[in-house]
């Protein structure tokens, strides 16, 4: 079994196309036929969060280090800690980031559609969206 040693992969930034704010990703695994899964850890500055999006096949976040937020459209804003597991419904429009004044890591886990399909991507969190009172 191969491993992927931590020195041969960079940290990538994410691009601000998809992202508010200072954001990295760390490359667990890419697919690789006959898997999909796509596994990253994500660590987001105090303040920055996806996009809103929506993942084909779902996703996965284990919340590893930090104080986030999660949000589905037309729900609450949730606080997420470490050792929480939020499960994304395929299709479903939500996004995920840090809270305002603290890092913020998960680990996320998706799987492409079986021609390839990954994340749809739409509008920024905007600041109002962001600052909304969190359940
Ligand atoms: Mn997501």
């Amino acid at each position: 079994m191969p491993v992927i040693r931590a020195a041969t992969r960079a940290t990538r930034i994410a691009a601000p196309a998809q992202f508010t704010g200072a954001v990295f990703n760390d490359e667990v695994v890419a697919p690789t036929a006959p898997s999909r899964l796509r596994a990253s850890v994500v660590s987001f500055a105090p303040g920055a969060r996806t996009a809103w999006h929506a993942h084909p096949v779902g996703q996965t976040l284990y919340c590893l280090s930090g104080v986030g937020r999660v949000q589905f459209a037309g729900e609450t804003v949730q606080d997420l800690h470490p050792g929480d597991t939020v499960v994304i419904p395929p299709d479903v429009r939500h996004w995920h980031g840090a809270a305002p004044d603290r890092l913020f890591s998960h680990l996320a886990m998706s799987e492409t559609t079986a021609d390839g399909g990954s994340t749809r991507w739409f509008e920024h969190v905007s600041d109002t969206e962001y600052a909304a009172p969190v359940r």
